[in-house]
């Protein structure tokens, strides 16, 4: 079959994953603005696993901000899906938009994260009674409720998660759910 291998963004001749996911001006773009840190020469047009092997040192490096640097898999994978949309399509987004979406895409993700070790904690019983560290002891006939809850900065995603048990610690029910465009928290 004959196919047409220039970029159809940019008109480049030969269009390679690495160039979709970095060297093209709208993979530029989206990495500029995502302000995670770029390699001090630029990504390289040759090697998608040293750009790979950069951002996957990158996001170690505890000098940069972690909620920022998180979304580069989002990043990629918007930048993916944006290529097939544009081919397939005929929608074609803006850097503006991919960086937001991968952004938003990641905190949902790491926050359900939280949510889901939160539970985890309570449900083997694992969770710090105090400073002291005492166990809680639950009145014969009553029911503990546990609950728990995080919030990301700045968008409004909440996670929460509440459990109940019987006098003898058992697990009775429990339950977790997310929101969206949480205020505050009071
Ligand atoms: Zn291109």
């Amino acid at each position: 079959m004959k196919c047409d291998d220039r970029c159809q963004l940019c008109g480049f001749e030969g269009e390679s994953v690495n160039h979709m996911l970095f060297t093209c001006h709208l993979p530029r773009k989206c990495w500029a603005i995502s302000n995670i840190p770029s390699p001090r020469y630029d990504f390289s047009d040759q090697s998608i696993y040293e750009n790979i092997a950069y951002l996957l040192k990158v996001i170690k490096d505890v000098r940069f901000d972690v909620e920022v640097n998180r979304s580069w898999l989002w990043i990629l994978w918007y930048l993916w899906k944006n290529r097939n949309t544009f081919i397939f399509e005929g929608k074609l987004f803006e850097a503006e938009e991919i960086t937001k979406k991968a952004k938003e895409e990641a905190d949902v993700w790491f926050l359900a994260q939280q949510v889901q070790s939160g539970m985890d904690k309570m449900e083997a019983g694992v969770i710090e009674q105090g400073a002291h560290g005492n166990v809680q002891t639950i009145a014969k006939g009553c029911v503990l409720c546990e609950f728990d809850m995080d919030r990301s900065k700045g968008c409004g995603l909440m996670g929460a998660a509440w459990i109940v048990k019987d006098e003898k610690g058992r697990v009775l029910e429990h339950s977790r759910r997310a929101f969206s465009d949480v205020k505050s928290i009071d």
